[in-house]
């Protein structure tokens, strides 16, 4: 029975898990509203099936289900013993809408592996000094109404009711979707947790970048989810013949553009920061003619960081250069924000505990950066937030190629019973 690789394999009950959140993943991927892709839009009939689902398993899993006034699905057990923290729970979730087009791993394995975990603690037999409650998201990606978070921030007691009036492409608004998928937008304020009552959030997530691939590893520890500046830039120059109009009386707002591009991209790789990036990302030329000298350029600016500080830092000095390139060559630049969200720090104890999970699994932690935005940015206005990462293929996500291994969902689903045992050993440690 022996192989020269077995330290190289995952525990056994991983590799069952593992193969459980793959069949899991699978039948969630063919709840689609577009056949051939996987496209499931924010309240929207694949969504509904979504729901119907997840709602099963977390059933069957022993939890009771309810679904709140935005869509979210919440399974809740509660603690199984006495104990100061039996009036309180510990929320694990994630989202099961998808990009247009998408992967099926991206928010989908999260709720996965919480309901996995619960389920497996009840086979093992487990009394915990806590409650549990499984979320599953609705509204994370944000693509179907100009709303960020809509569902998490109704849990955290932060919803934004002007959310409710914005509409999708058809124009149907966000209280009549939901009317339609059978909640009562009355009842929001009902479905905000009492801080008082919450433990702490957990949430497992493919990384949706290359780092874990990149160390060989399967999983990682989360530090922070990186504050985001969204601008729209604006170079005002002038249209002119591009026969007629020499060089140095030109007033060109693309070849402007272009210089503070580039200073964009110096500024950001200067190292203040290694986890600091700028991207543009859209750019729109008028009039965008051959023959004529640009007179105007419209593009986009995303700024992100593991921190706040060489976030704003970058800010300030792409707007300083900005300034200097437009006075050199006469042409008018504007940089109007549009999109800020403060870094989210992940709380230490839960980081902790992710991190006593990954080691009882015999694996190095590695702790990094999460560059994409999540529900836990929302939660954290409610209580602690901790994320685990899980490697997936080339960091591909937002793409049917998403892909996370078997054997490294089984491990994840692991550190996730791993770090829960580690919250009730913290439980515990404080009673005595
Ligand atoms: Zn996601």
């Amino acid at each position: 029975m022996s192989t020269p690789h077995y330290e190289t394999l995952p525990p056994s009950d991983a590799v069952t898990l593992g193969e459980r959140a793959q069949r899991l993943i699978s039948s969630l991927a063919t709840l689609t509203d577009e056949p051939g892709r996987i496209t499931r839009h924010y309240l929207s009939p694949a969504h509904r099936r979504a729901t119907d689902l997840v709602g099963d398993w977390m059933r069957a899993a022993g939890l009771a289900v309810s679904l709140d006034a935005l869509g979210t699905v919440r399974g809740r057990q509660e603690a199984r013993r006495a104990g100061p923290s039996s009036g309180k729970r510990l929320l694990i979730g994630s989202h099961i809408d998808t990009v247009t087009d998408g992967g099926a791993y991206d928010g989908n394995f999260g709720v996965v592996a919480g309901i996995l975990a619960v389920d497996e603690l009840r086979r093992r037999r487990v009394s915990l000094p806590f409650g549990i409650e499984v979320l599953a998201f609705g509204d994370e990606e944000g693509v179907r109404f100009p709303t960020t978070l809509a569902s998490s921030s109704a849990v955290a007691g932060a919803f934004n009711p002007a959310f409710l009036d914005r509409r999708d492409a058809a124009g149907v608004s966000l209280r009549e979707a939901l009317v339609a998928f059978g909640c009562d937008p009355d009842a929001i304020p009902d479905a905000a947790c009492d801080p008082d009552e919450i433990l702490g959030y957990l949430e497992v997530h493919i990384e949706q970048g290359p780092v874990l691939e990149h160390e060989k590893l399967p999983l990682g520890v989360v530090t922070s989810i990186a504050g985001q500046s969204r601008f729209k830039g604006i170079v005002l120059g002038e249209a002119g013949h591009a026969g007629t109009a020499p060089m140095n009386l030109r007033r060109d707002a693309l070849a402007a553009a272009a210089e503070i591009m580039g200073e964009i991209e110096r500024i950001a790789r200067a190292g203040r920061d290694d986890s600091l990036v700028a991207t543009v990302g859209q750019l729109a030329v008028t009039p965008g003619a051959v023959n004529v000298i640009p007179a105007r350029v419209d593009f986009s600016l995303d700024i992100r960081a593991a921190s706040d500080a060489p976030r704003l830092a970058a800010i300030a000095e792409i707007r300083a250069r900005a300034r200097e390139i437009g006075e050199r060559r006469h042409v008018a630049f504007l940089l109007e924000g549009y999109h800020e969200s403060p870094t989210t720090p992940c709380a230490p104890q839960l980081q902790a505990a992710f991190a006593a999970g990954i080691d009882a699994l015999g694996q190095r932690v590695l702790r990094l950066t999460s560059g994409a935005g999540h529900d836990g940015h929302a939660i954290h206005h409610l209580t602690g937030v901790g994320m685990l990462f899980v490697r997936c293929r080339r960091g591909i996500s937002h793409n049917p190629l998403e892909f996370a291994e078997p054997a490294d969902m089984g491990l994840a689903v692991e550190a996730l019973i791993g770090a829960i045992l580690a919250l009730a050993r913290d439980e515990d440690g404080e009673r005595s």
